[in-house]
């Protein structure tokens, strides 16, 4: 008998792949967690239907969430992730040598759990000793919080359920408050296809705040659409235009996709959004 797994993409749009064998499925105070081990994708995350993390192409999400930001900022040595429990994006943080602390803030403890034990290409990364884990909502951390970063990463869920908060002008504002002088922010903004709306209030959001800001993509097959939108603020250094050159160079001989090239070019993929790699 064959499974097949369906995610709603949009109310009028499926993805459908076949599943070898469910490995975890569990139900959290916060959302229903899935690992399912599949022929197209390898391991696949899935929270509340939703397609988290796929063995196959999370590097390229990872990498380009976490390599643009650094690199524009230069010299990160504190960084906030918020969301991001499976590890992917701490473990691209920590392949640059200057970072002294990561502080990840996820809501649910389990989602760091499942992916320590059943995603160990990511979750393992999240024993490292610069790693402090918080449980916690995003938002009420930095509330509560009076630690300044040199850069935050918005590594979140799709803007429902626990995650809608980390899409408020609230919360835009409480990063900017968390960020040194020349700190940088970096939010995922989902598909440009189908969440066109999403997209452009980030922006909005971030420009209202940040001297500097772009809208970069990257391919990542397993998400709607296949091409993945980030939106960058930063305190003083341009996020389309590399300063830190050898920085950069360094990075991508430890990166699968990440390039100085990739970098100032992925500013300037998408015809759709003029301007808006604008610096
Ligand atoms: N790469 C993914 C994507 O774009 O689909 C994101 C993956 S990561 C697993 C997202 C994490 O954000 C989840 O583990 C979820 O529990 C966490 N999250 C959702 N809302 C949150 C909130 N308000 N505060 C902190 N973490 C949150």
């Amino acid at each position: 008998m064959e499974l097949w797994f369906t995610e709603m993409q949009t109310p009028y749009l499926k993805l459908s792949f076949q599943v070898k064998e469910i490995l975890a499925q569990t139900k959290s105070t916060c959302q229903e967690i899935v690992v399912l081990d599949t022929e197209v994708f390898g391991r696949v995350l899935v929270l509340d239907g939703f397609i988290q993390v796929t063995q196959m192409d999370e590097y390229i999400y990872h990498e380009m969430i976490s390599h643009v930001p650094l690199v524009t900022h230069g010299s990160p040595g504190e960084v906030l992730v918020i969301g991001g429990g499976d590890g992917g994006t701490v473990r691209e943080v920590l392949k640059h040598p200057e970072i002294k602390k990561i502080t990840l803030v996820e809501i649910d403890a389990e989602v760091v759990e499942v992916c320590r034990r059943y995603l160990p290409e990511t979750g393992s990364y999240l024993d490292d000793r610069r790693v402090h884990i918080q449980i916690e909502d995003g938002l009420e951390f930095l509330k509560n919080n009076p630690e300044q970063f040199d850069v935050i990463i918005v590594d979140s869920t799709e803007p429902v359920g626990p995650a809608k908060t980390l899409f408020s002008r609230e919360f835009f504002r409480s990063c900017w408050n968390a960020l040194k002088e020349d700190g940088v922010m970096v939010s995922q903004t989902e598909s440009p296809f189908y969440n066109r709306d999403i997209l452009e209030r980030s922006f909005q959001l971030t420009r209202e705040l940040f001297p500097r800001c772009g809208t970069y993509f990257a391919p990542v097959p397993s998400y709607p659409g296949g091409i993945w939108s980030f939106t960058i603020g930063s305190g003083r250094r341009n996020p389309c235009k590399i300063e830190a050159k050898e920085k950069a160079q360094s990075i991508n001989t430890r990166c699968r996709y990440y390039s100085p090239h990739i970098h100032e070019s992925s500013f300037s993929l998408f015809p759709l959004y003029p301007g808006k790699g604008e610096g």
